[in-house]
């Protein structure tokens, strides 16, 4: 999975019956769409759709179940697309009936399974947006079941599927893309545990480490996360970027340069005594950190932005996601 540069890639299939909602998700998470224009996009009649994603460390593929798409299509080698994929994301419209995507599900994750038994198998229960909480929950339980209970059938209880509530119209499709993409990162606890020695040695109450072009986190501190910071994160990158794409780029020639850089940095103050710190780290990723008004002042903590401590876990950083990316 050599990406644009060389670098490693985590590879993800995104798959699921027509309309269920893979190009909307495709859109809004990785090019900045909003929802409401999805309900445009025009429907395809492509059974695969390549995204080079170049800009982003995802590097992603989009398969249409089209009525019958069969397997045993000679022309179409669905074995060594299996082989290179770290995730396979299943879209379910939960607004719909899914009998029939049921059973595509099982016949894909079975047949993904014999080519490659290290596939993560990710089901998206998408659209709930219209749904109660009570009836999401009790949505997610059948459709679970279901699935199981094909795999038991099959004697196939060993293949794991994973399951997650999205929508296009709040940040679960983000954070539930944030959860796939986590467990194709192998150095995933040691990031994990550079973040905690981070933050406890400056002040910092919460690190994020954010891939800026989709907004998808691949690691952050051990303490938990609540979805509003995450989405301060969220609306925070989506300022950066956008201040400095109409203002931060060359008059003459905005094609020159790229609105996220390695100067690329921001500081907001919260009504809250709170600061939201974001600094660049590599080409792909920001660190997000929040911390008190007092602990940013305390002149010691000036190594939040000049520091050698945080230079060093820049470093440190760099050269882990280079051998990833
Ligand atoms: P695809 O054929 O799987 O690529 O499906 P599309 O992305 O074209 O989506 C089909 C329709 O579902 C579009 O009208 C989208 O606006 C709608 N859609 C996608 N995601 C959501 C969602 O999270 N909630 C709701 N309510 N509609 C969605």
């Amino acid at each position: 999975n050599e990406g644009l540069s060389g670098e490693v890639k985590p590879r993800v299939l995104l798959m699921g019956l027509r309309r269920s909602g893979k190009s909307s998700i495709q859109k809004v998470v990785f090019h900045k769409m909003s929802p409401n224009e999805t309900l445009f996009l025009e429907s395809t009649n492509k059974i695969c759709r390549e995204d080079v994603s170049s800009s982003s460390f995802v590097s992603f593929q989009i398969w249409d179940f089209p009525g019958q798409i069969d397997f045993f299509d000679p022309t179409f080698d669905y074995e060594m697309i299996f082989r290179g994929t770290g995730a396979l994301i299943f879209v379910i419209d939960s607004q719909d009936d899914y009998v029939e995507a049921l059973s595509r599900l099982h016949l894909t994750v079975t047949r993904a399974y014999k080519v490659n038994p290290d596939i993560h198998f990710e089901v998206f229960i998408h659209k709930v947006d219209g749904l109660s909480d009570d009836h999401k929950i009790e949505k997610q339980g059948d459709i679970r079941r279901r699935a199981s209970d094909d795999l038991a059938d099959a004697r196939l209880e060993r293949i794991h599927l994973s399951f997650y509530l999205t929508s296009i119209y709040d940040h679960s499709i983000f954070e539930a893309f944030s959860k796939v993409v986590q467990k194709l990162i192998p150095q995933l606890p040691t990031l994990e545990n550079l973040l905690n020695i981070f933050i406890s040695n400056s002040g910092i109450e919460k690190a994020f480490l954010f891939d800026v072009v989709s907004k998808i986190y691949i690691a952050t501190d051990s303490s938990p996360v609540d979805m509003q910071t995450y989405e301060l994160c969220c609306d925070m990158i989506d300022v950066v970027i956008d201040i400095s794409c109409i203002y931060g780029l060359a008059e003459e020639d905005p094609a020159v340069g790229s609105p996220y850089d390695k100067d690329s940095m921001a500081i907001i103050r919260l009504n809250n005594t709170t600061v939201v710190y974001l600094k660049e780290v590599t080409k792909f990723l920001a660190m997000v950190c929040f911390l008190r008004e007092e602990s940013f002042e305390r002149k010691d903590l000036r190594v939040v932005s000049a520091g050698v401590r945080y230079r060093r876990l820049v470093k440190i950083i760099t050269k882990q996601s280079n051998r990833l990316w």
